[in-house]
């Protein structure tokens, strides 16, 4: 049977200052080792410097949101990741449908954003996930191997096994609505074959998929007791100690 270490990551979007952060961080500090699981925090930037000095040493990592793939230049307002390397920051979130969906964020960028990580030795989290329209067009698979396909594009397969993907139904973010645990694994399941055919066995073996989408401390062991998923990226049920900490007890009952 092929394990994977589970992976459990706050996604806390713009939510934060960085008095609200590093008290947060300081709390964290209090927590005993919390076996097998992987947990990270994906913070705003203003708050990952405070976080990190916090947390060095601790047993959670952090992940930026965002990041740009040039190492520098006359790119206003943008994040480079060597800037995310010195901060200590091992995690980023990639493609988020937020970011595809405000920010212009396209298929070609995902993937030149995830090769940037890669080079750097940031673990990219790369998202994907239909709507509700193409999900009712029963379009799902379509649209999560298009995506796919281009967010890998060009990555050596050594290097795609260290990757994490999350599957996100745009319908399920911050709605309430969460993909049936069986549904999200079919899904999830799928995705799977789609690196498989792209980047063979080894790879599509050891990367790991998360479930996001309205996951909460309630729904998370039935989500994580499913086969293909490997974890959780979770926005609102992150953004308190209690709530993130009960998600990560969630992750080790259901995968430990
Ligand atoms: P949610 O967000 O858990 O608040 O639905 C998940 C995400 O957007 O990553």
């Amino acid at each position: 049977m092929i394990m994977r270490t589970p992976i459990l990551a706050g996604n806390w979007k713009m939510y934060k200052t960085m008095a609200e952060a590093s008290e947060f961080a300081e709390q964290l500090t209090n927590e005993g080792p919390i076996p097998y699981v992987e947990k990270v925090i994906c913070a705003p930037f203003t708050a990952l410097p405070i976080m990190s000095t916090i947390l060095r040493e601790s047993q959670f990592s952090l992940g930026a949101q965002n990041m740009h793939f040039e190492e520098q230049g006359a790119f206003t307002g943008e994040i480079s990741p060597l800037m995310l390397t010195e901060m200590g920051v091992q995690y980023v979130i990639i493609g988020h449908s937020e970011r595809r969906q405000y920010f212009n964020e396209t298929d070609e960028t995902v993937n030149k954003k995830a090769k940037a990580a890669l080079a750097h030795g940031l673990t990219p989290i790369v998202c994907v996930g239909e709507s509700l329209a193409e999900q009712e067009s029963g379009l799902t698979e379509a649209i999560v191997k298009n995506q796919m396909e281009a967010a890998l594009a060009g990555i050596d397969p050594e290097q795609v096994k260290t990757m994490v993907i999350a599957y996100e139904p745009i319908w399920a973010i911050g709605t309430g609505k969460t993909s049936t645990a069986e549904d999200a694994n079919h899904t999830i399941g799928y995705i799977r074959n789609v690196v498989r055919a792209a980047c063979g066995d080894a790879a599509a073996d050891a990367i790991r998929i998360q479930y996001g989408g309205s996951v909460k401390p309630d729904n998370i062991v039935e989500l994580l007791k499913q086969p293909e998923i490997d974890g959780a990226l979770v926005g609102g049920a992150s953004l308190t100690v209690d709530g993130y900490l009960s998600l990560v007890a969630g992750a080790l009952s259901a995968r430990g």
